[in-house]
């Protein structure tokens, strides 16, 4: 990978190892989401998908994810736009802002721990969707955000 390329190149420009490496690893945009359908304002819930590694916040079948989870997100520099529900910590979105990374994100602390250890990353307090009742997941909703915060 190129030295220090999320500073130096647009998301277009990165190669696909740059692309995955930008990611923090986070896991908030695994967590689970219900849509407001007047306002397009989102509810965000502390429940994340069921393919989801709670303690590595990484996804446990990256390679087949699209066919185990199809409402599952590829995130491209095409689909710029639909970054506004990605958090704003997220580095995609950060870049894609012209803002800087975080002196957590793995890349500049030199791996994960920093990020967990700041609360960033869903490992302390996200649960598993395969441990919570469809019936019950309106009770695990921790935000409403609008769609453009
Ligand atoms: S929110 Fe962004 S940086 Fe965090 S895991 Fe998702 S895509 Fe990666
Ligand atoms: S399939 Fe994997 S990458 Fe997609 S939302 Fe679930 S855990 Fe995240």
């Amino acid at each position: 990978m190129r030295e220090r390329f999320w500073e130096r190149f647009d998301l277009e420009e990165l190669t696909d190892e740059e692309w995955e490496a930008l990611c923090d690893g986070c896991g908030q945009c695994c967590l689970l989401k219900f849509q407001d359908e007047e306002t397009g304002d989102l509810a965000v819930l502390n429940v994340a998908c069921e393919l989801l590694d709670i303690h590595s916040c990484r996804c446990s079948d990256y390679a087949h994810r699209f066919e185990k989870v199809p409402d599952c997100t590829q995130l491209t520099p095409e689909r710029i736009d639909d970054f506004r529900w990605l958090p704003k910590s997220c580095a995609y979105r950060r870049v894609a802002e012209g803002r800087k990374l975080a002196a957590w994100h793995p890349l500049i602390a030199g791996g994960p721990e920093r990020m967990h250890r700041k609360g960033i990353s869903v490992r302390s307090f996200a649960v598993s969707q395969r441990e919570v009742p469809e019936d019950e997941l309106e009770e695990h909703i921790i935000a409403i955000l609008p769609i453009d915060a």
